[in-house]
């Protein structure tokens, strides 16, 4: 038996509409103390996924608003419980005021993820589909967003559960043989079974592989923007960061000399560090900032270099890009395009860069471009819609030890060794397997999985 929660599923914000969820025993009959019906019908006599006008009144029977309701009832819902869905004016006081009501009518504050926990402790998901919800929801990217899409609808568990039942199958018929041996069952011959493990090391090896990219995916192509004092770093970034503003956040913890920001550039999650200038300096402040410079360089995968187009090259700017010369990918940005440019001569600047893109971030000109020269370099040539790639440490991590079990077991086997042993290391790369679907997962790890999310989720 569940107790029955309820949550504001859309934030704290003002918006156009605001949506309060409920699931659990009660759900639709609390909900019918709370929401009465125009068509006079009962919420508890209402067919499942019937959208219904009414209107939401709390215990003293006074009016808070007119919204729409809809139930569905276990086990063909969201969490596999009764759940009910109250579509409201997404006012904050009017949402907490129906909220409040429903609680009065006995429902609970829904605790971070509870809605999905529930989903997923009922079977409705595996674990990695439930991850999936939250990192669709803080998807950066609309490649993250695809993804974790692909991942919501099974992609990852429909790979290693076909690794898991395979080393099952292994483990079932060696088991029979040895518990049932006066029953007509073939003879287990490890031998039979090399190319089955063979498989499932291919198998998860090529998964594995994945989370390279899914790591810079998910953490951001770690970006240096370099460039000799007042050639227009800050303004770049600034120009960038106003783009697109609303998927800009800040990095906690960064220093005062390099600022780190994410923004999603022609589709690639980037983290821009903007440096302090690299010179020769004798000021012990500087020389900080300067070192961090240099280590952030150390640590890039693309660096920008820019030179002001309105002056000429001088003997710095080449200092510069030989500074970059050690990240994998350099672009060469030219500044101050809406300016009169410089006579001396560049076209030899920058030969062994990806591009060279011109952009005034006064105009915001040259901005796109810098946007699809980041886009060739970075963005994912295959299909991302099958949620094929591993983005998760927690699932990367028990790929690894499954993997590494198999590669043991099957040395064992090439050794010769006698089944139990082989055997006792394919069980261990079932259980890693099992943790990322949630079949052997600890409570306490689940518990840690779902209080990252958010309320109502
Ligand atoms: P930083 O020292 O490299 O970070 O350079 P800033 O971003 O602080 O810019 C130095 C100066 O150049 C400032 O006065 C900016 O207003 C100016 N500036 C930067 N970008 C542009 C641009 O695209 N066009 C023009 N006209 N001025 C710019």
């Amino acid at each position: 038996m569940s107790d029955t929660i309820a949550a504001i599923a859309t934030g704290s914000a003002l918006t156009a509409i605001g949506i309060i969820r409920l699931s659990g025993e009660r759900a639709i009959e609390i909900t019918n103390r709370v929401f009465s019906a125009q068509n006079g019908i009962a919420m508890t006599d209402c067919e499942d996924r019937r959208l219904v006008y009414g209107k939401a009144c709390n215990s003293r029977g006074e009016l808070l608003d007119y919204c729409l309701c809809t139930v569905s009832r276990a086990p063909s819902s969201y969490t596999g419980e009764d759940t009910a869905e109250l579509q409201c004016h997404g006012s904050p006081v009017v949402l907490r005021a129906i909220l409040n009501s429903l609680f009065d009518a006995g429902a609970r504050q829904a605790a971070a993820g509870e809605f999905t926990k529930r989903a997923f402790l009922n079977g409705r998901m595996d674990l990695t589909q439930a991850e999936a919800v939250t990192d669709l929801i803080h998807a950066e990217t609309e490649e993250m967003a695809k993804n974790a899409a692909g991942q919501l609808g099974g992609s990852i568990c429909r790979k290693t559960d076909a690794v898991y039942d395979s080393l099952k199958a292994i483990s079932a018929h060696y088991h029979a043989v040895l518990d049932y041996p006066d029953e007509d069952i073939d003879p287990f011959e490890l031998a039979e079974y090399s190319a089955t493990l063979r498989h499932a090391e291919q198998s998860l090896e090529m998964l594995l592989q994945t989370f390279e990219r899914g790591r810079l995916m998910q953490a951001g192509i770690s970006t240096v923007i370099l460039g000799r004092p007042n050639v227009g770093k800050s303004s770049l970034l600034n120009a960038l960061l106003g783009y697109e503003r609303a998927i800009v956040t800040n990095i906690p913890g960064t220093t005062r000399d390099t600022i780190s920001e994410r923004v999603n550039l022609g589709g690639v999650l980037l983290r821009l560090i903007d440096t302090a200038g690299i010179r020769d300096t004798a000021d012990p402040l500087e020389c900080m900032g300067v070192e961090r410079s240099l280590a952030a360089i150390s640590e890039a995968e693309l660096a920008l270099v820019l030179v002001d187009s309105s002056q000429d090259l001088c003997e710095e700017d080449f200092e510069i890009i030989k500074s970059a010369e050690t990240v994998r990918h350099l672009i060469v940005v030219e500044t101050k395009i809406d300016l009169p440019e410089a006579d001396g001569a560049r076209s030899d600047f920058g030969l062994g860069a990806d591009s060279v893109v011109r952009v005034s971030s006064m105009t915001g000109e040259g901005l796109s471009t810098l946007g699809e020269a980041v886009s060739l370099i970075f963005s994912s040539k295959e299909d991302v819609s099958q949620g094929e790639i591993l983005t998760n440490a927690r699932h990367a991590d028990a790929v690894s030890r499954a993997l590494g079990a198999i590669r043991l077991s099957r040395e064992a086997m090439d050794l010769m060794h006698t089944p139990d042993i082989v055997l006792s290391e394919a069980e261990r790369a079932m259980s890693a397997l099992g943790e990322l679907t949630g079949r052997t997962v600890r409570d306490d790890i689940t518990s840690e999985i779902f209080s990252r999310f958010c309320v109502g989720k």
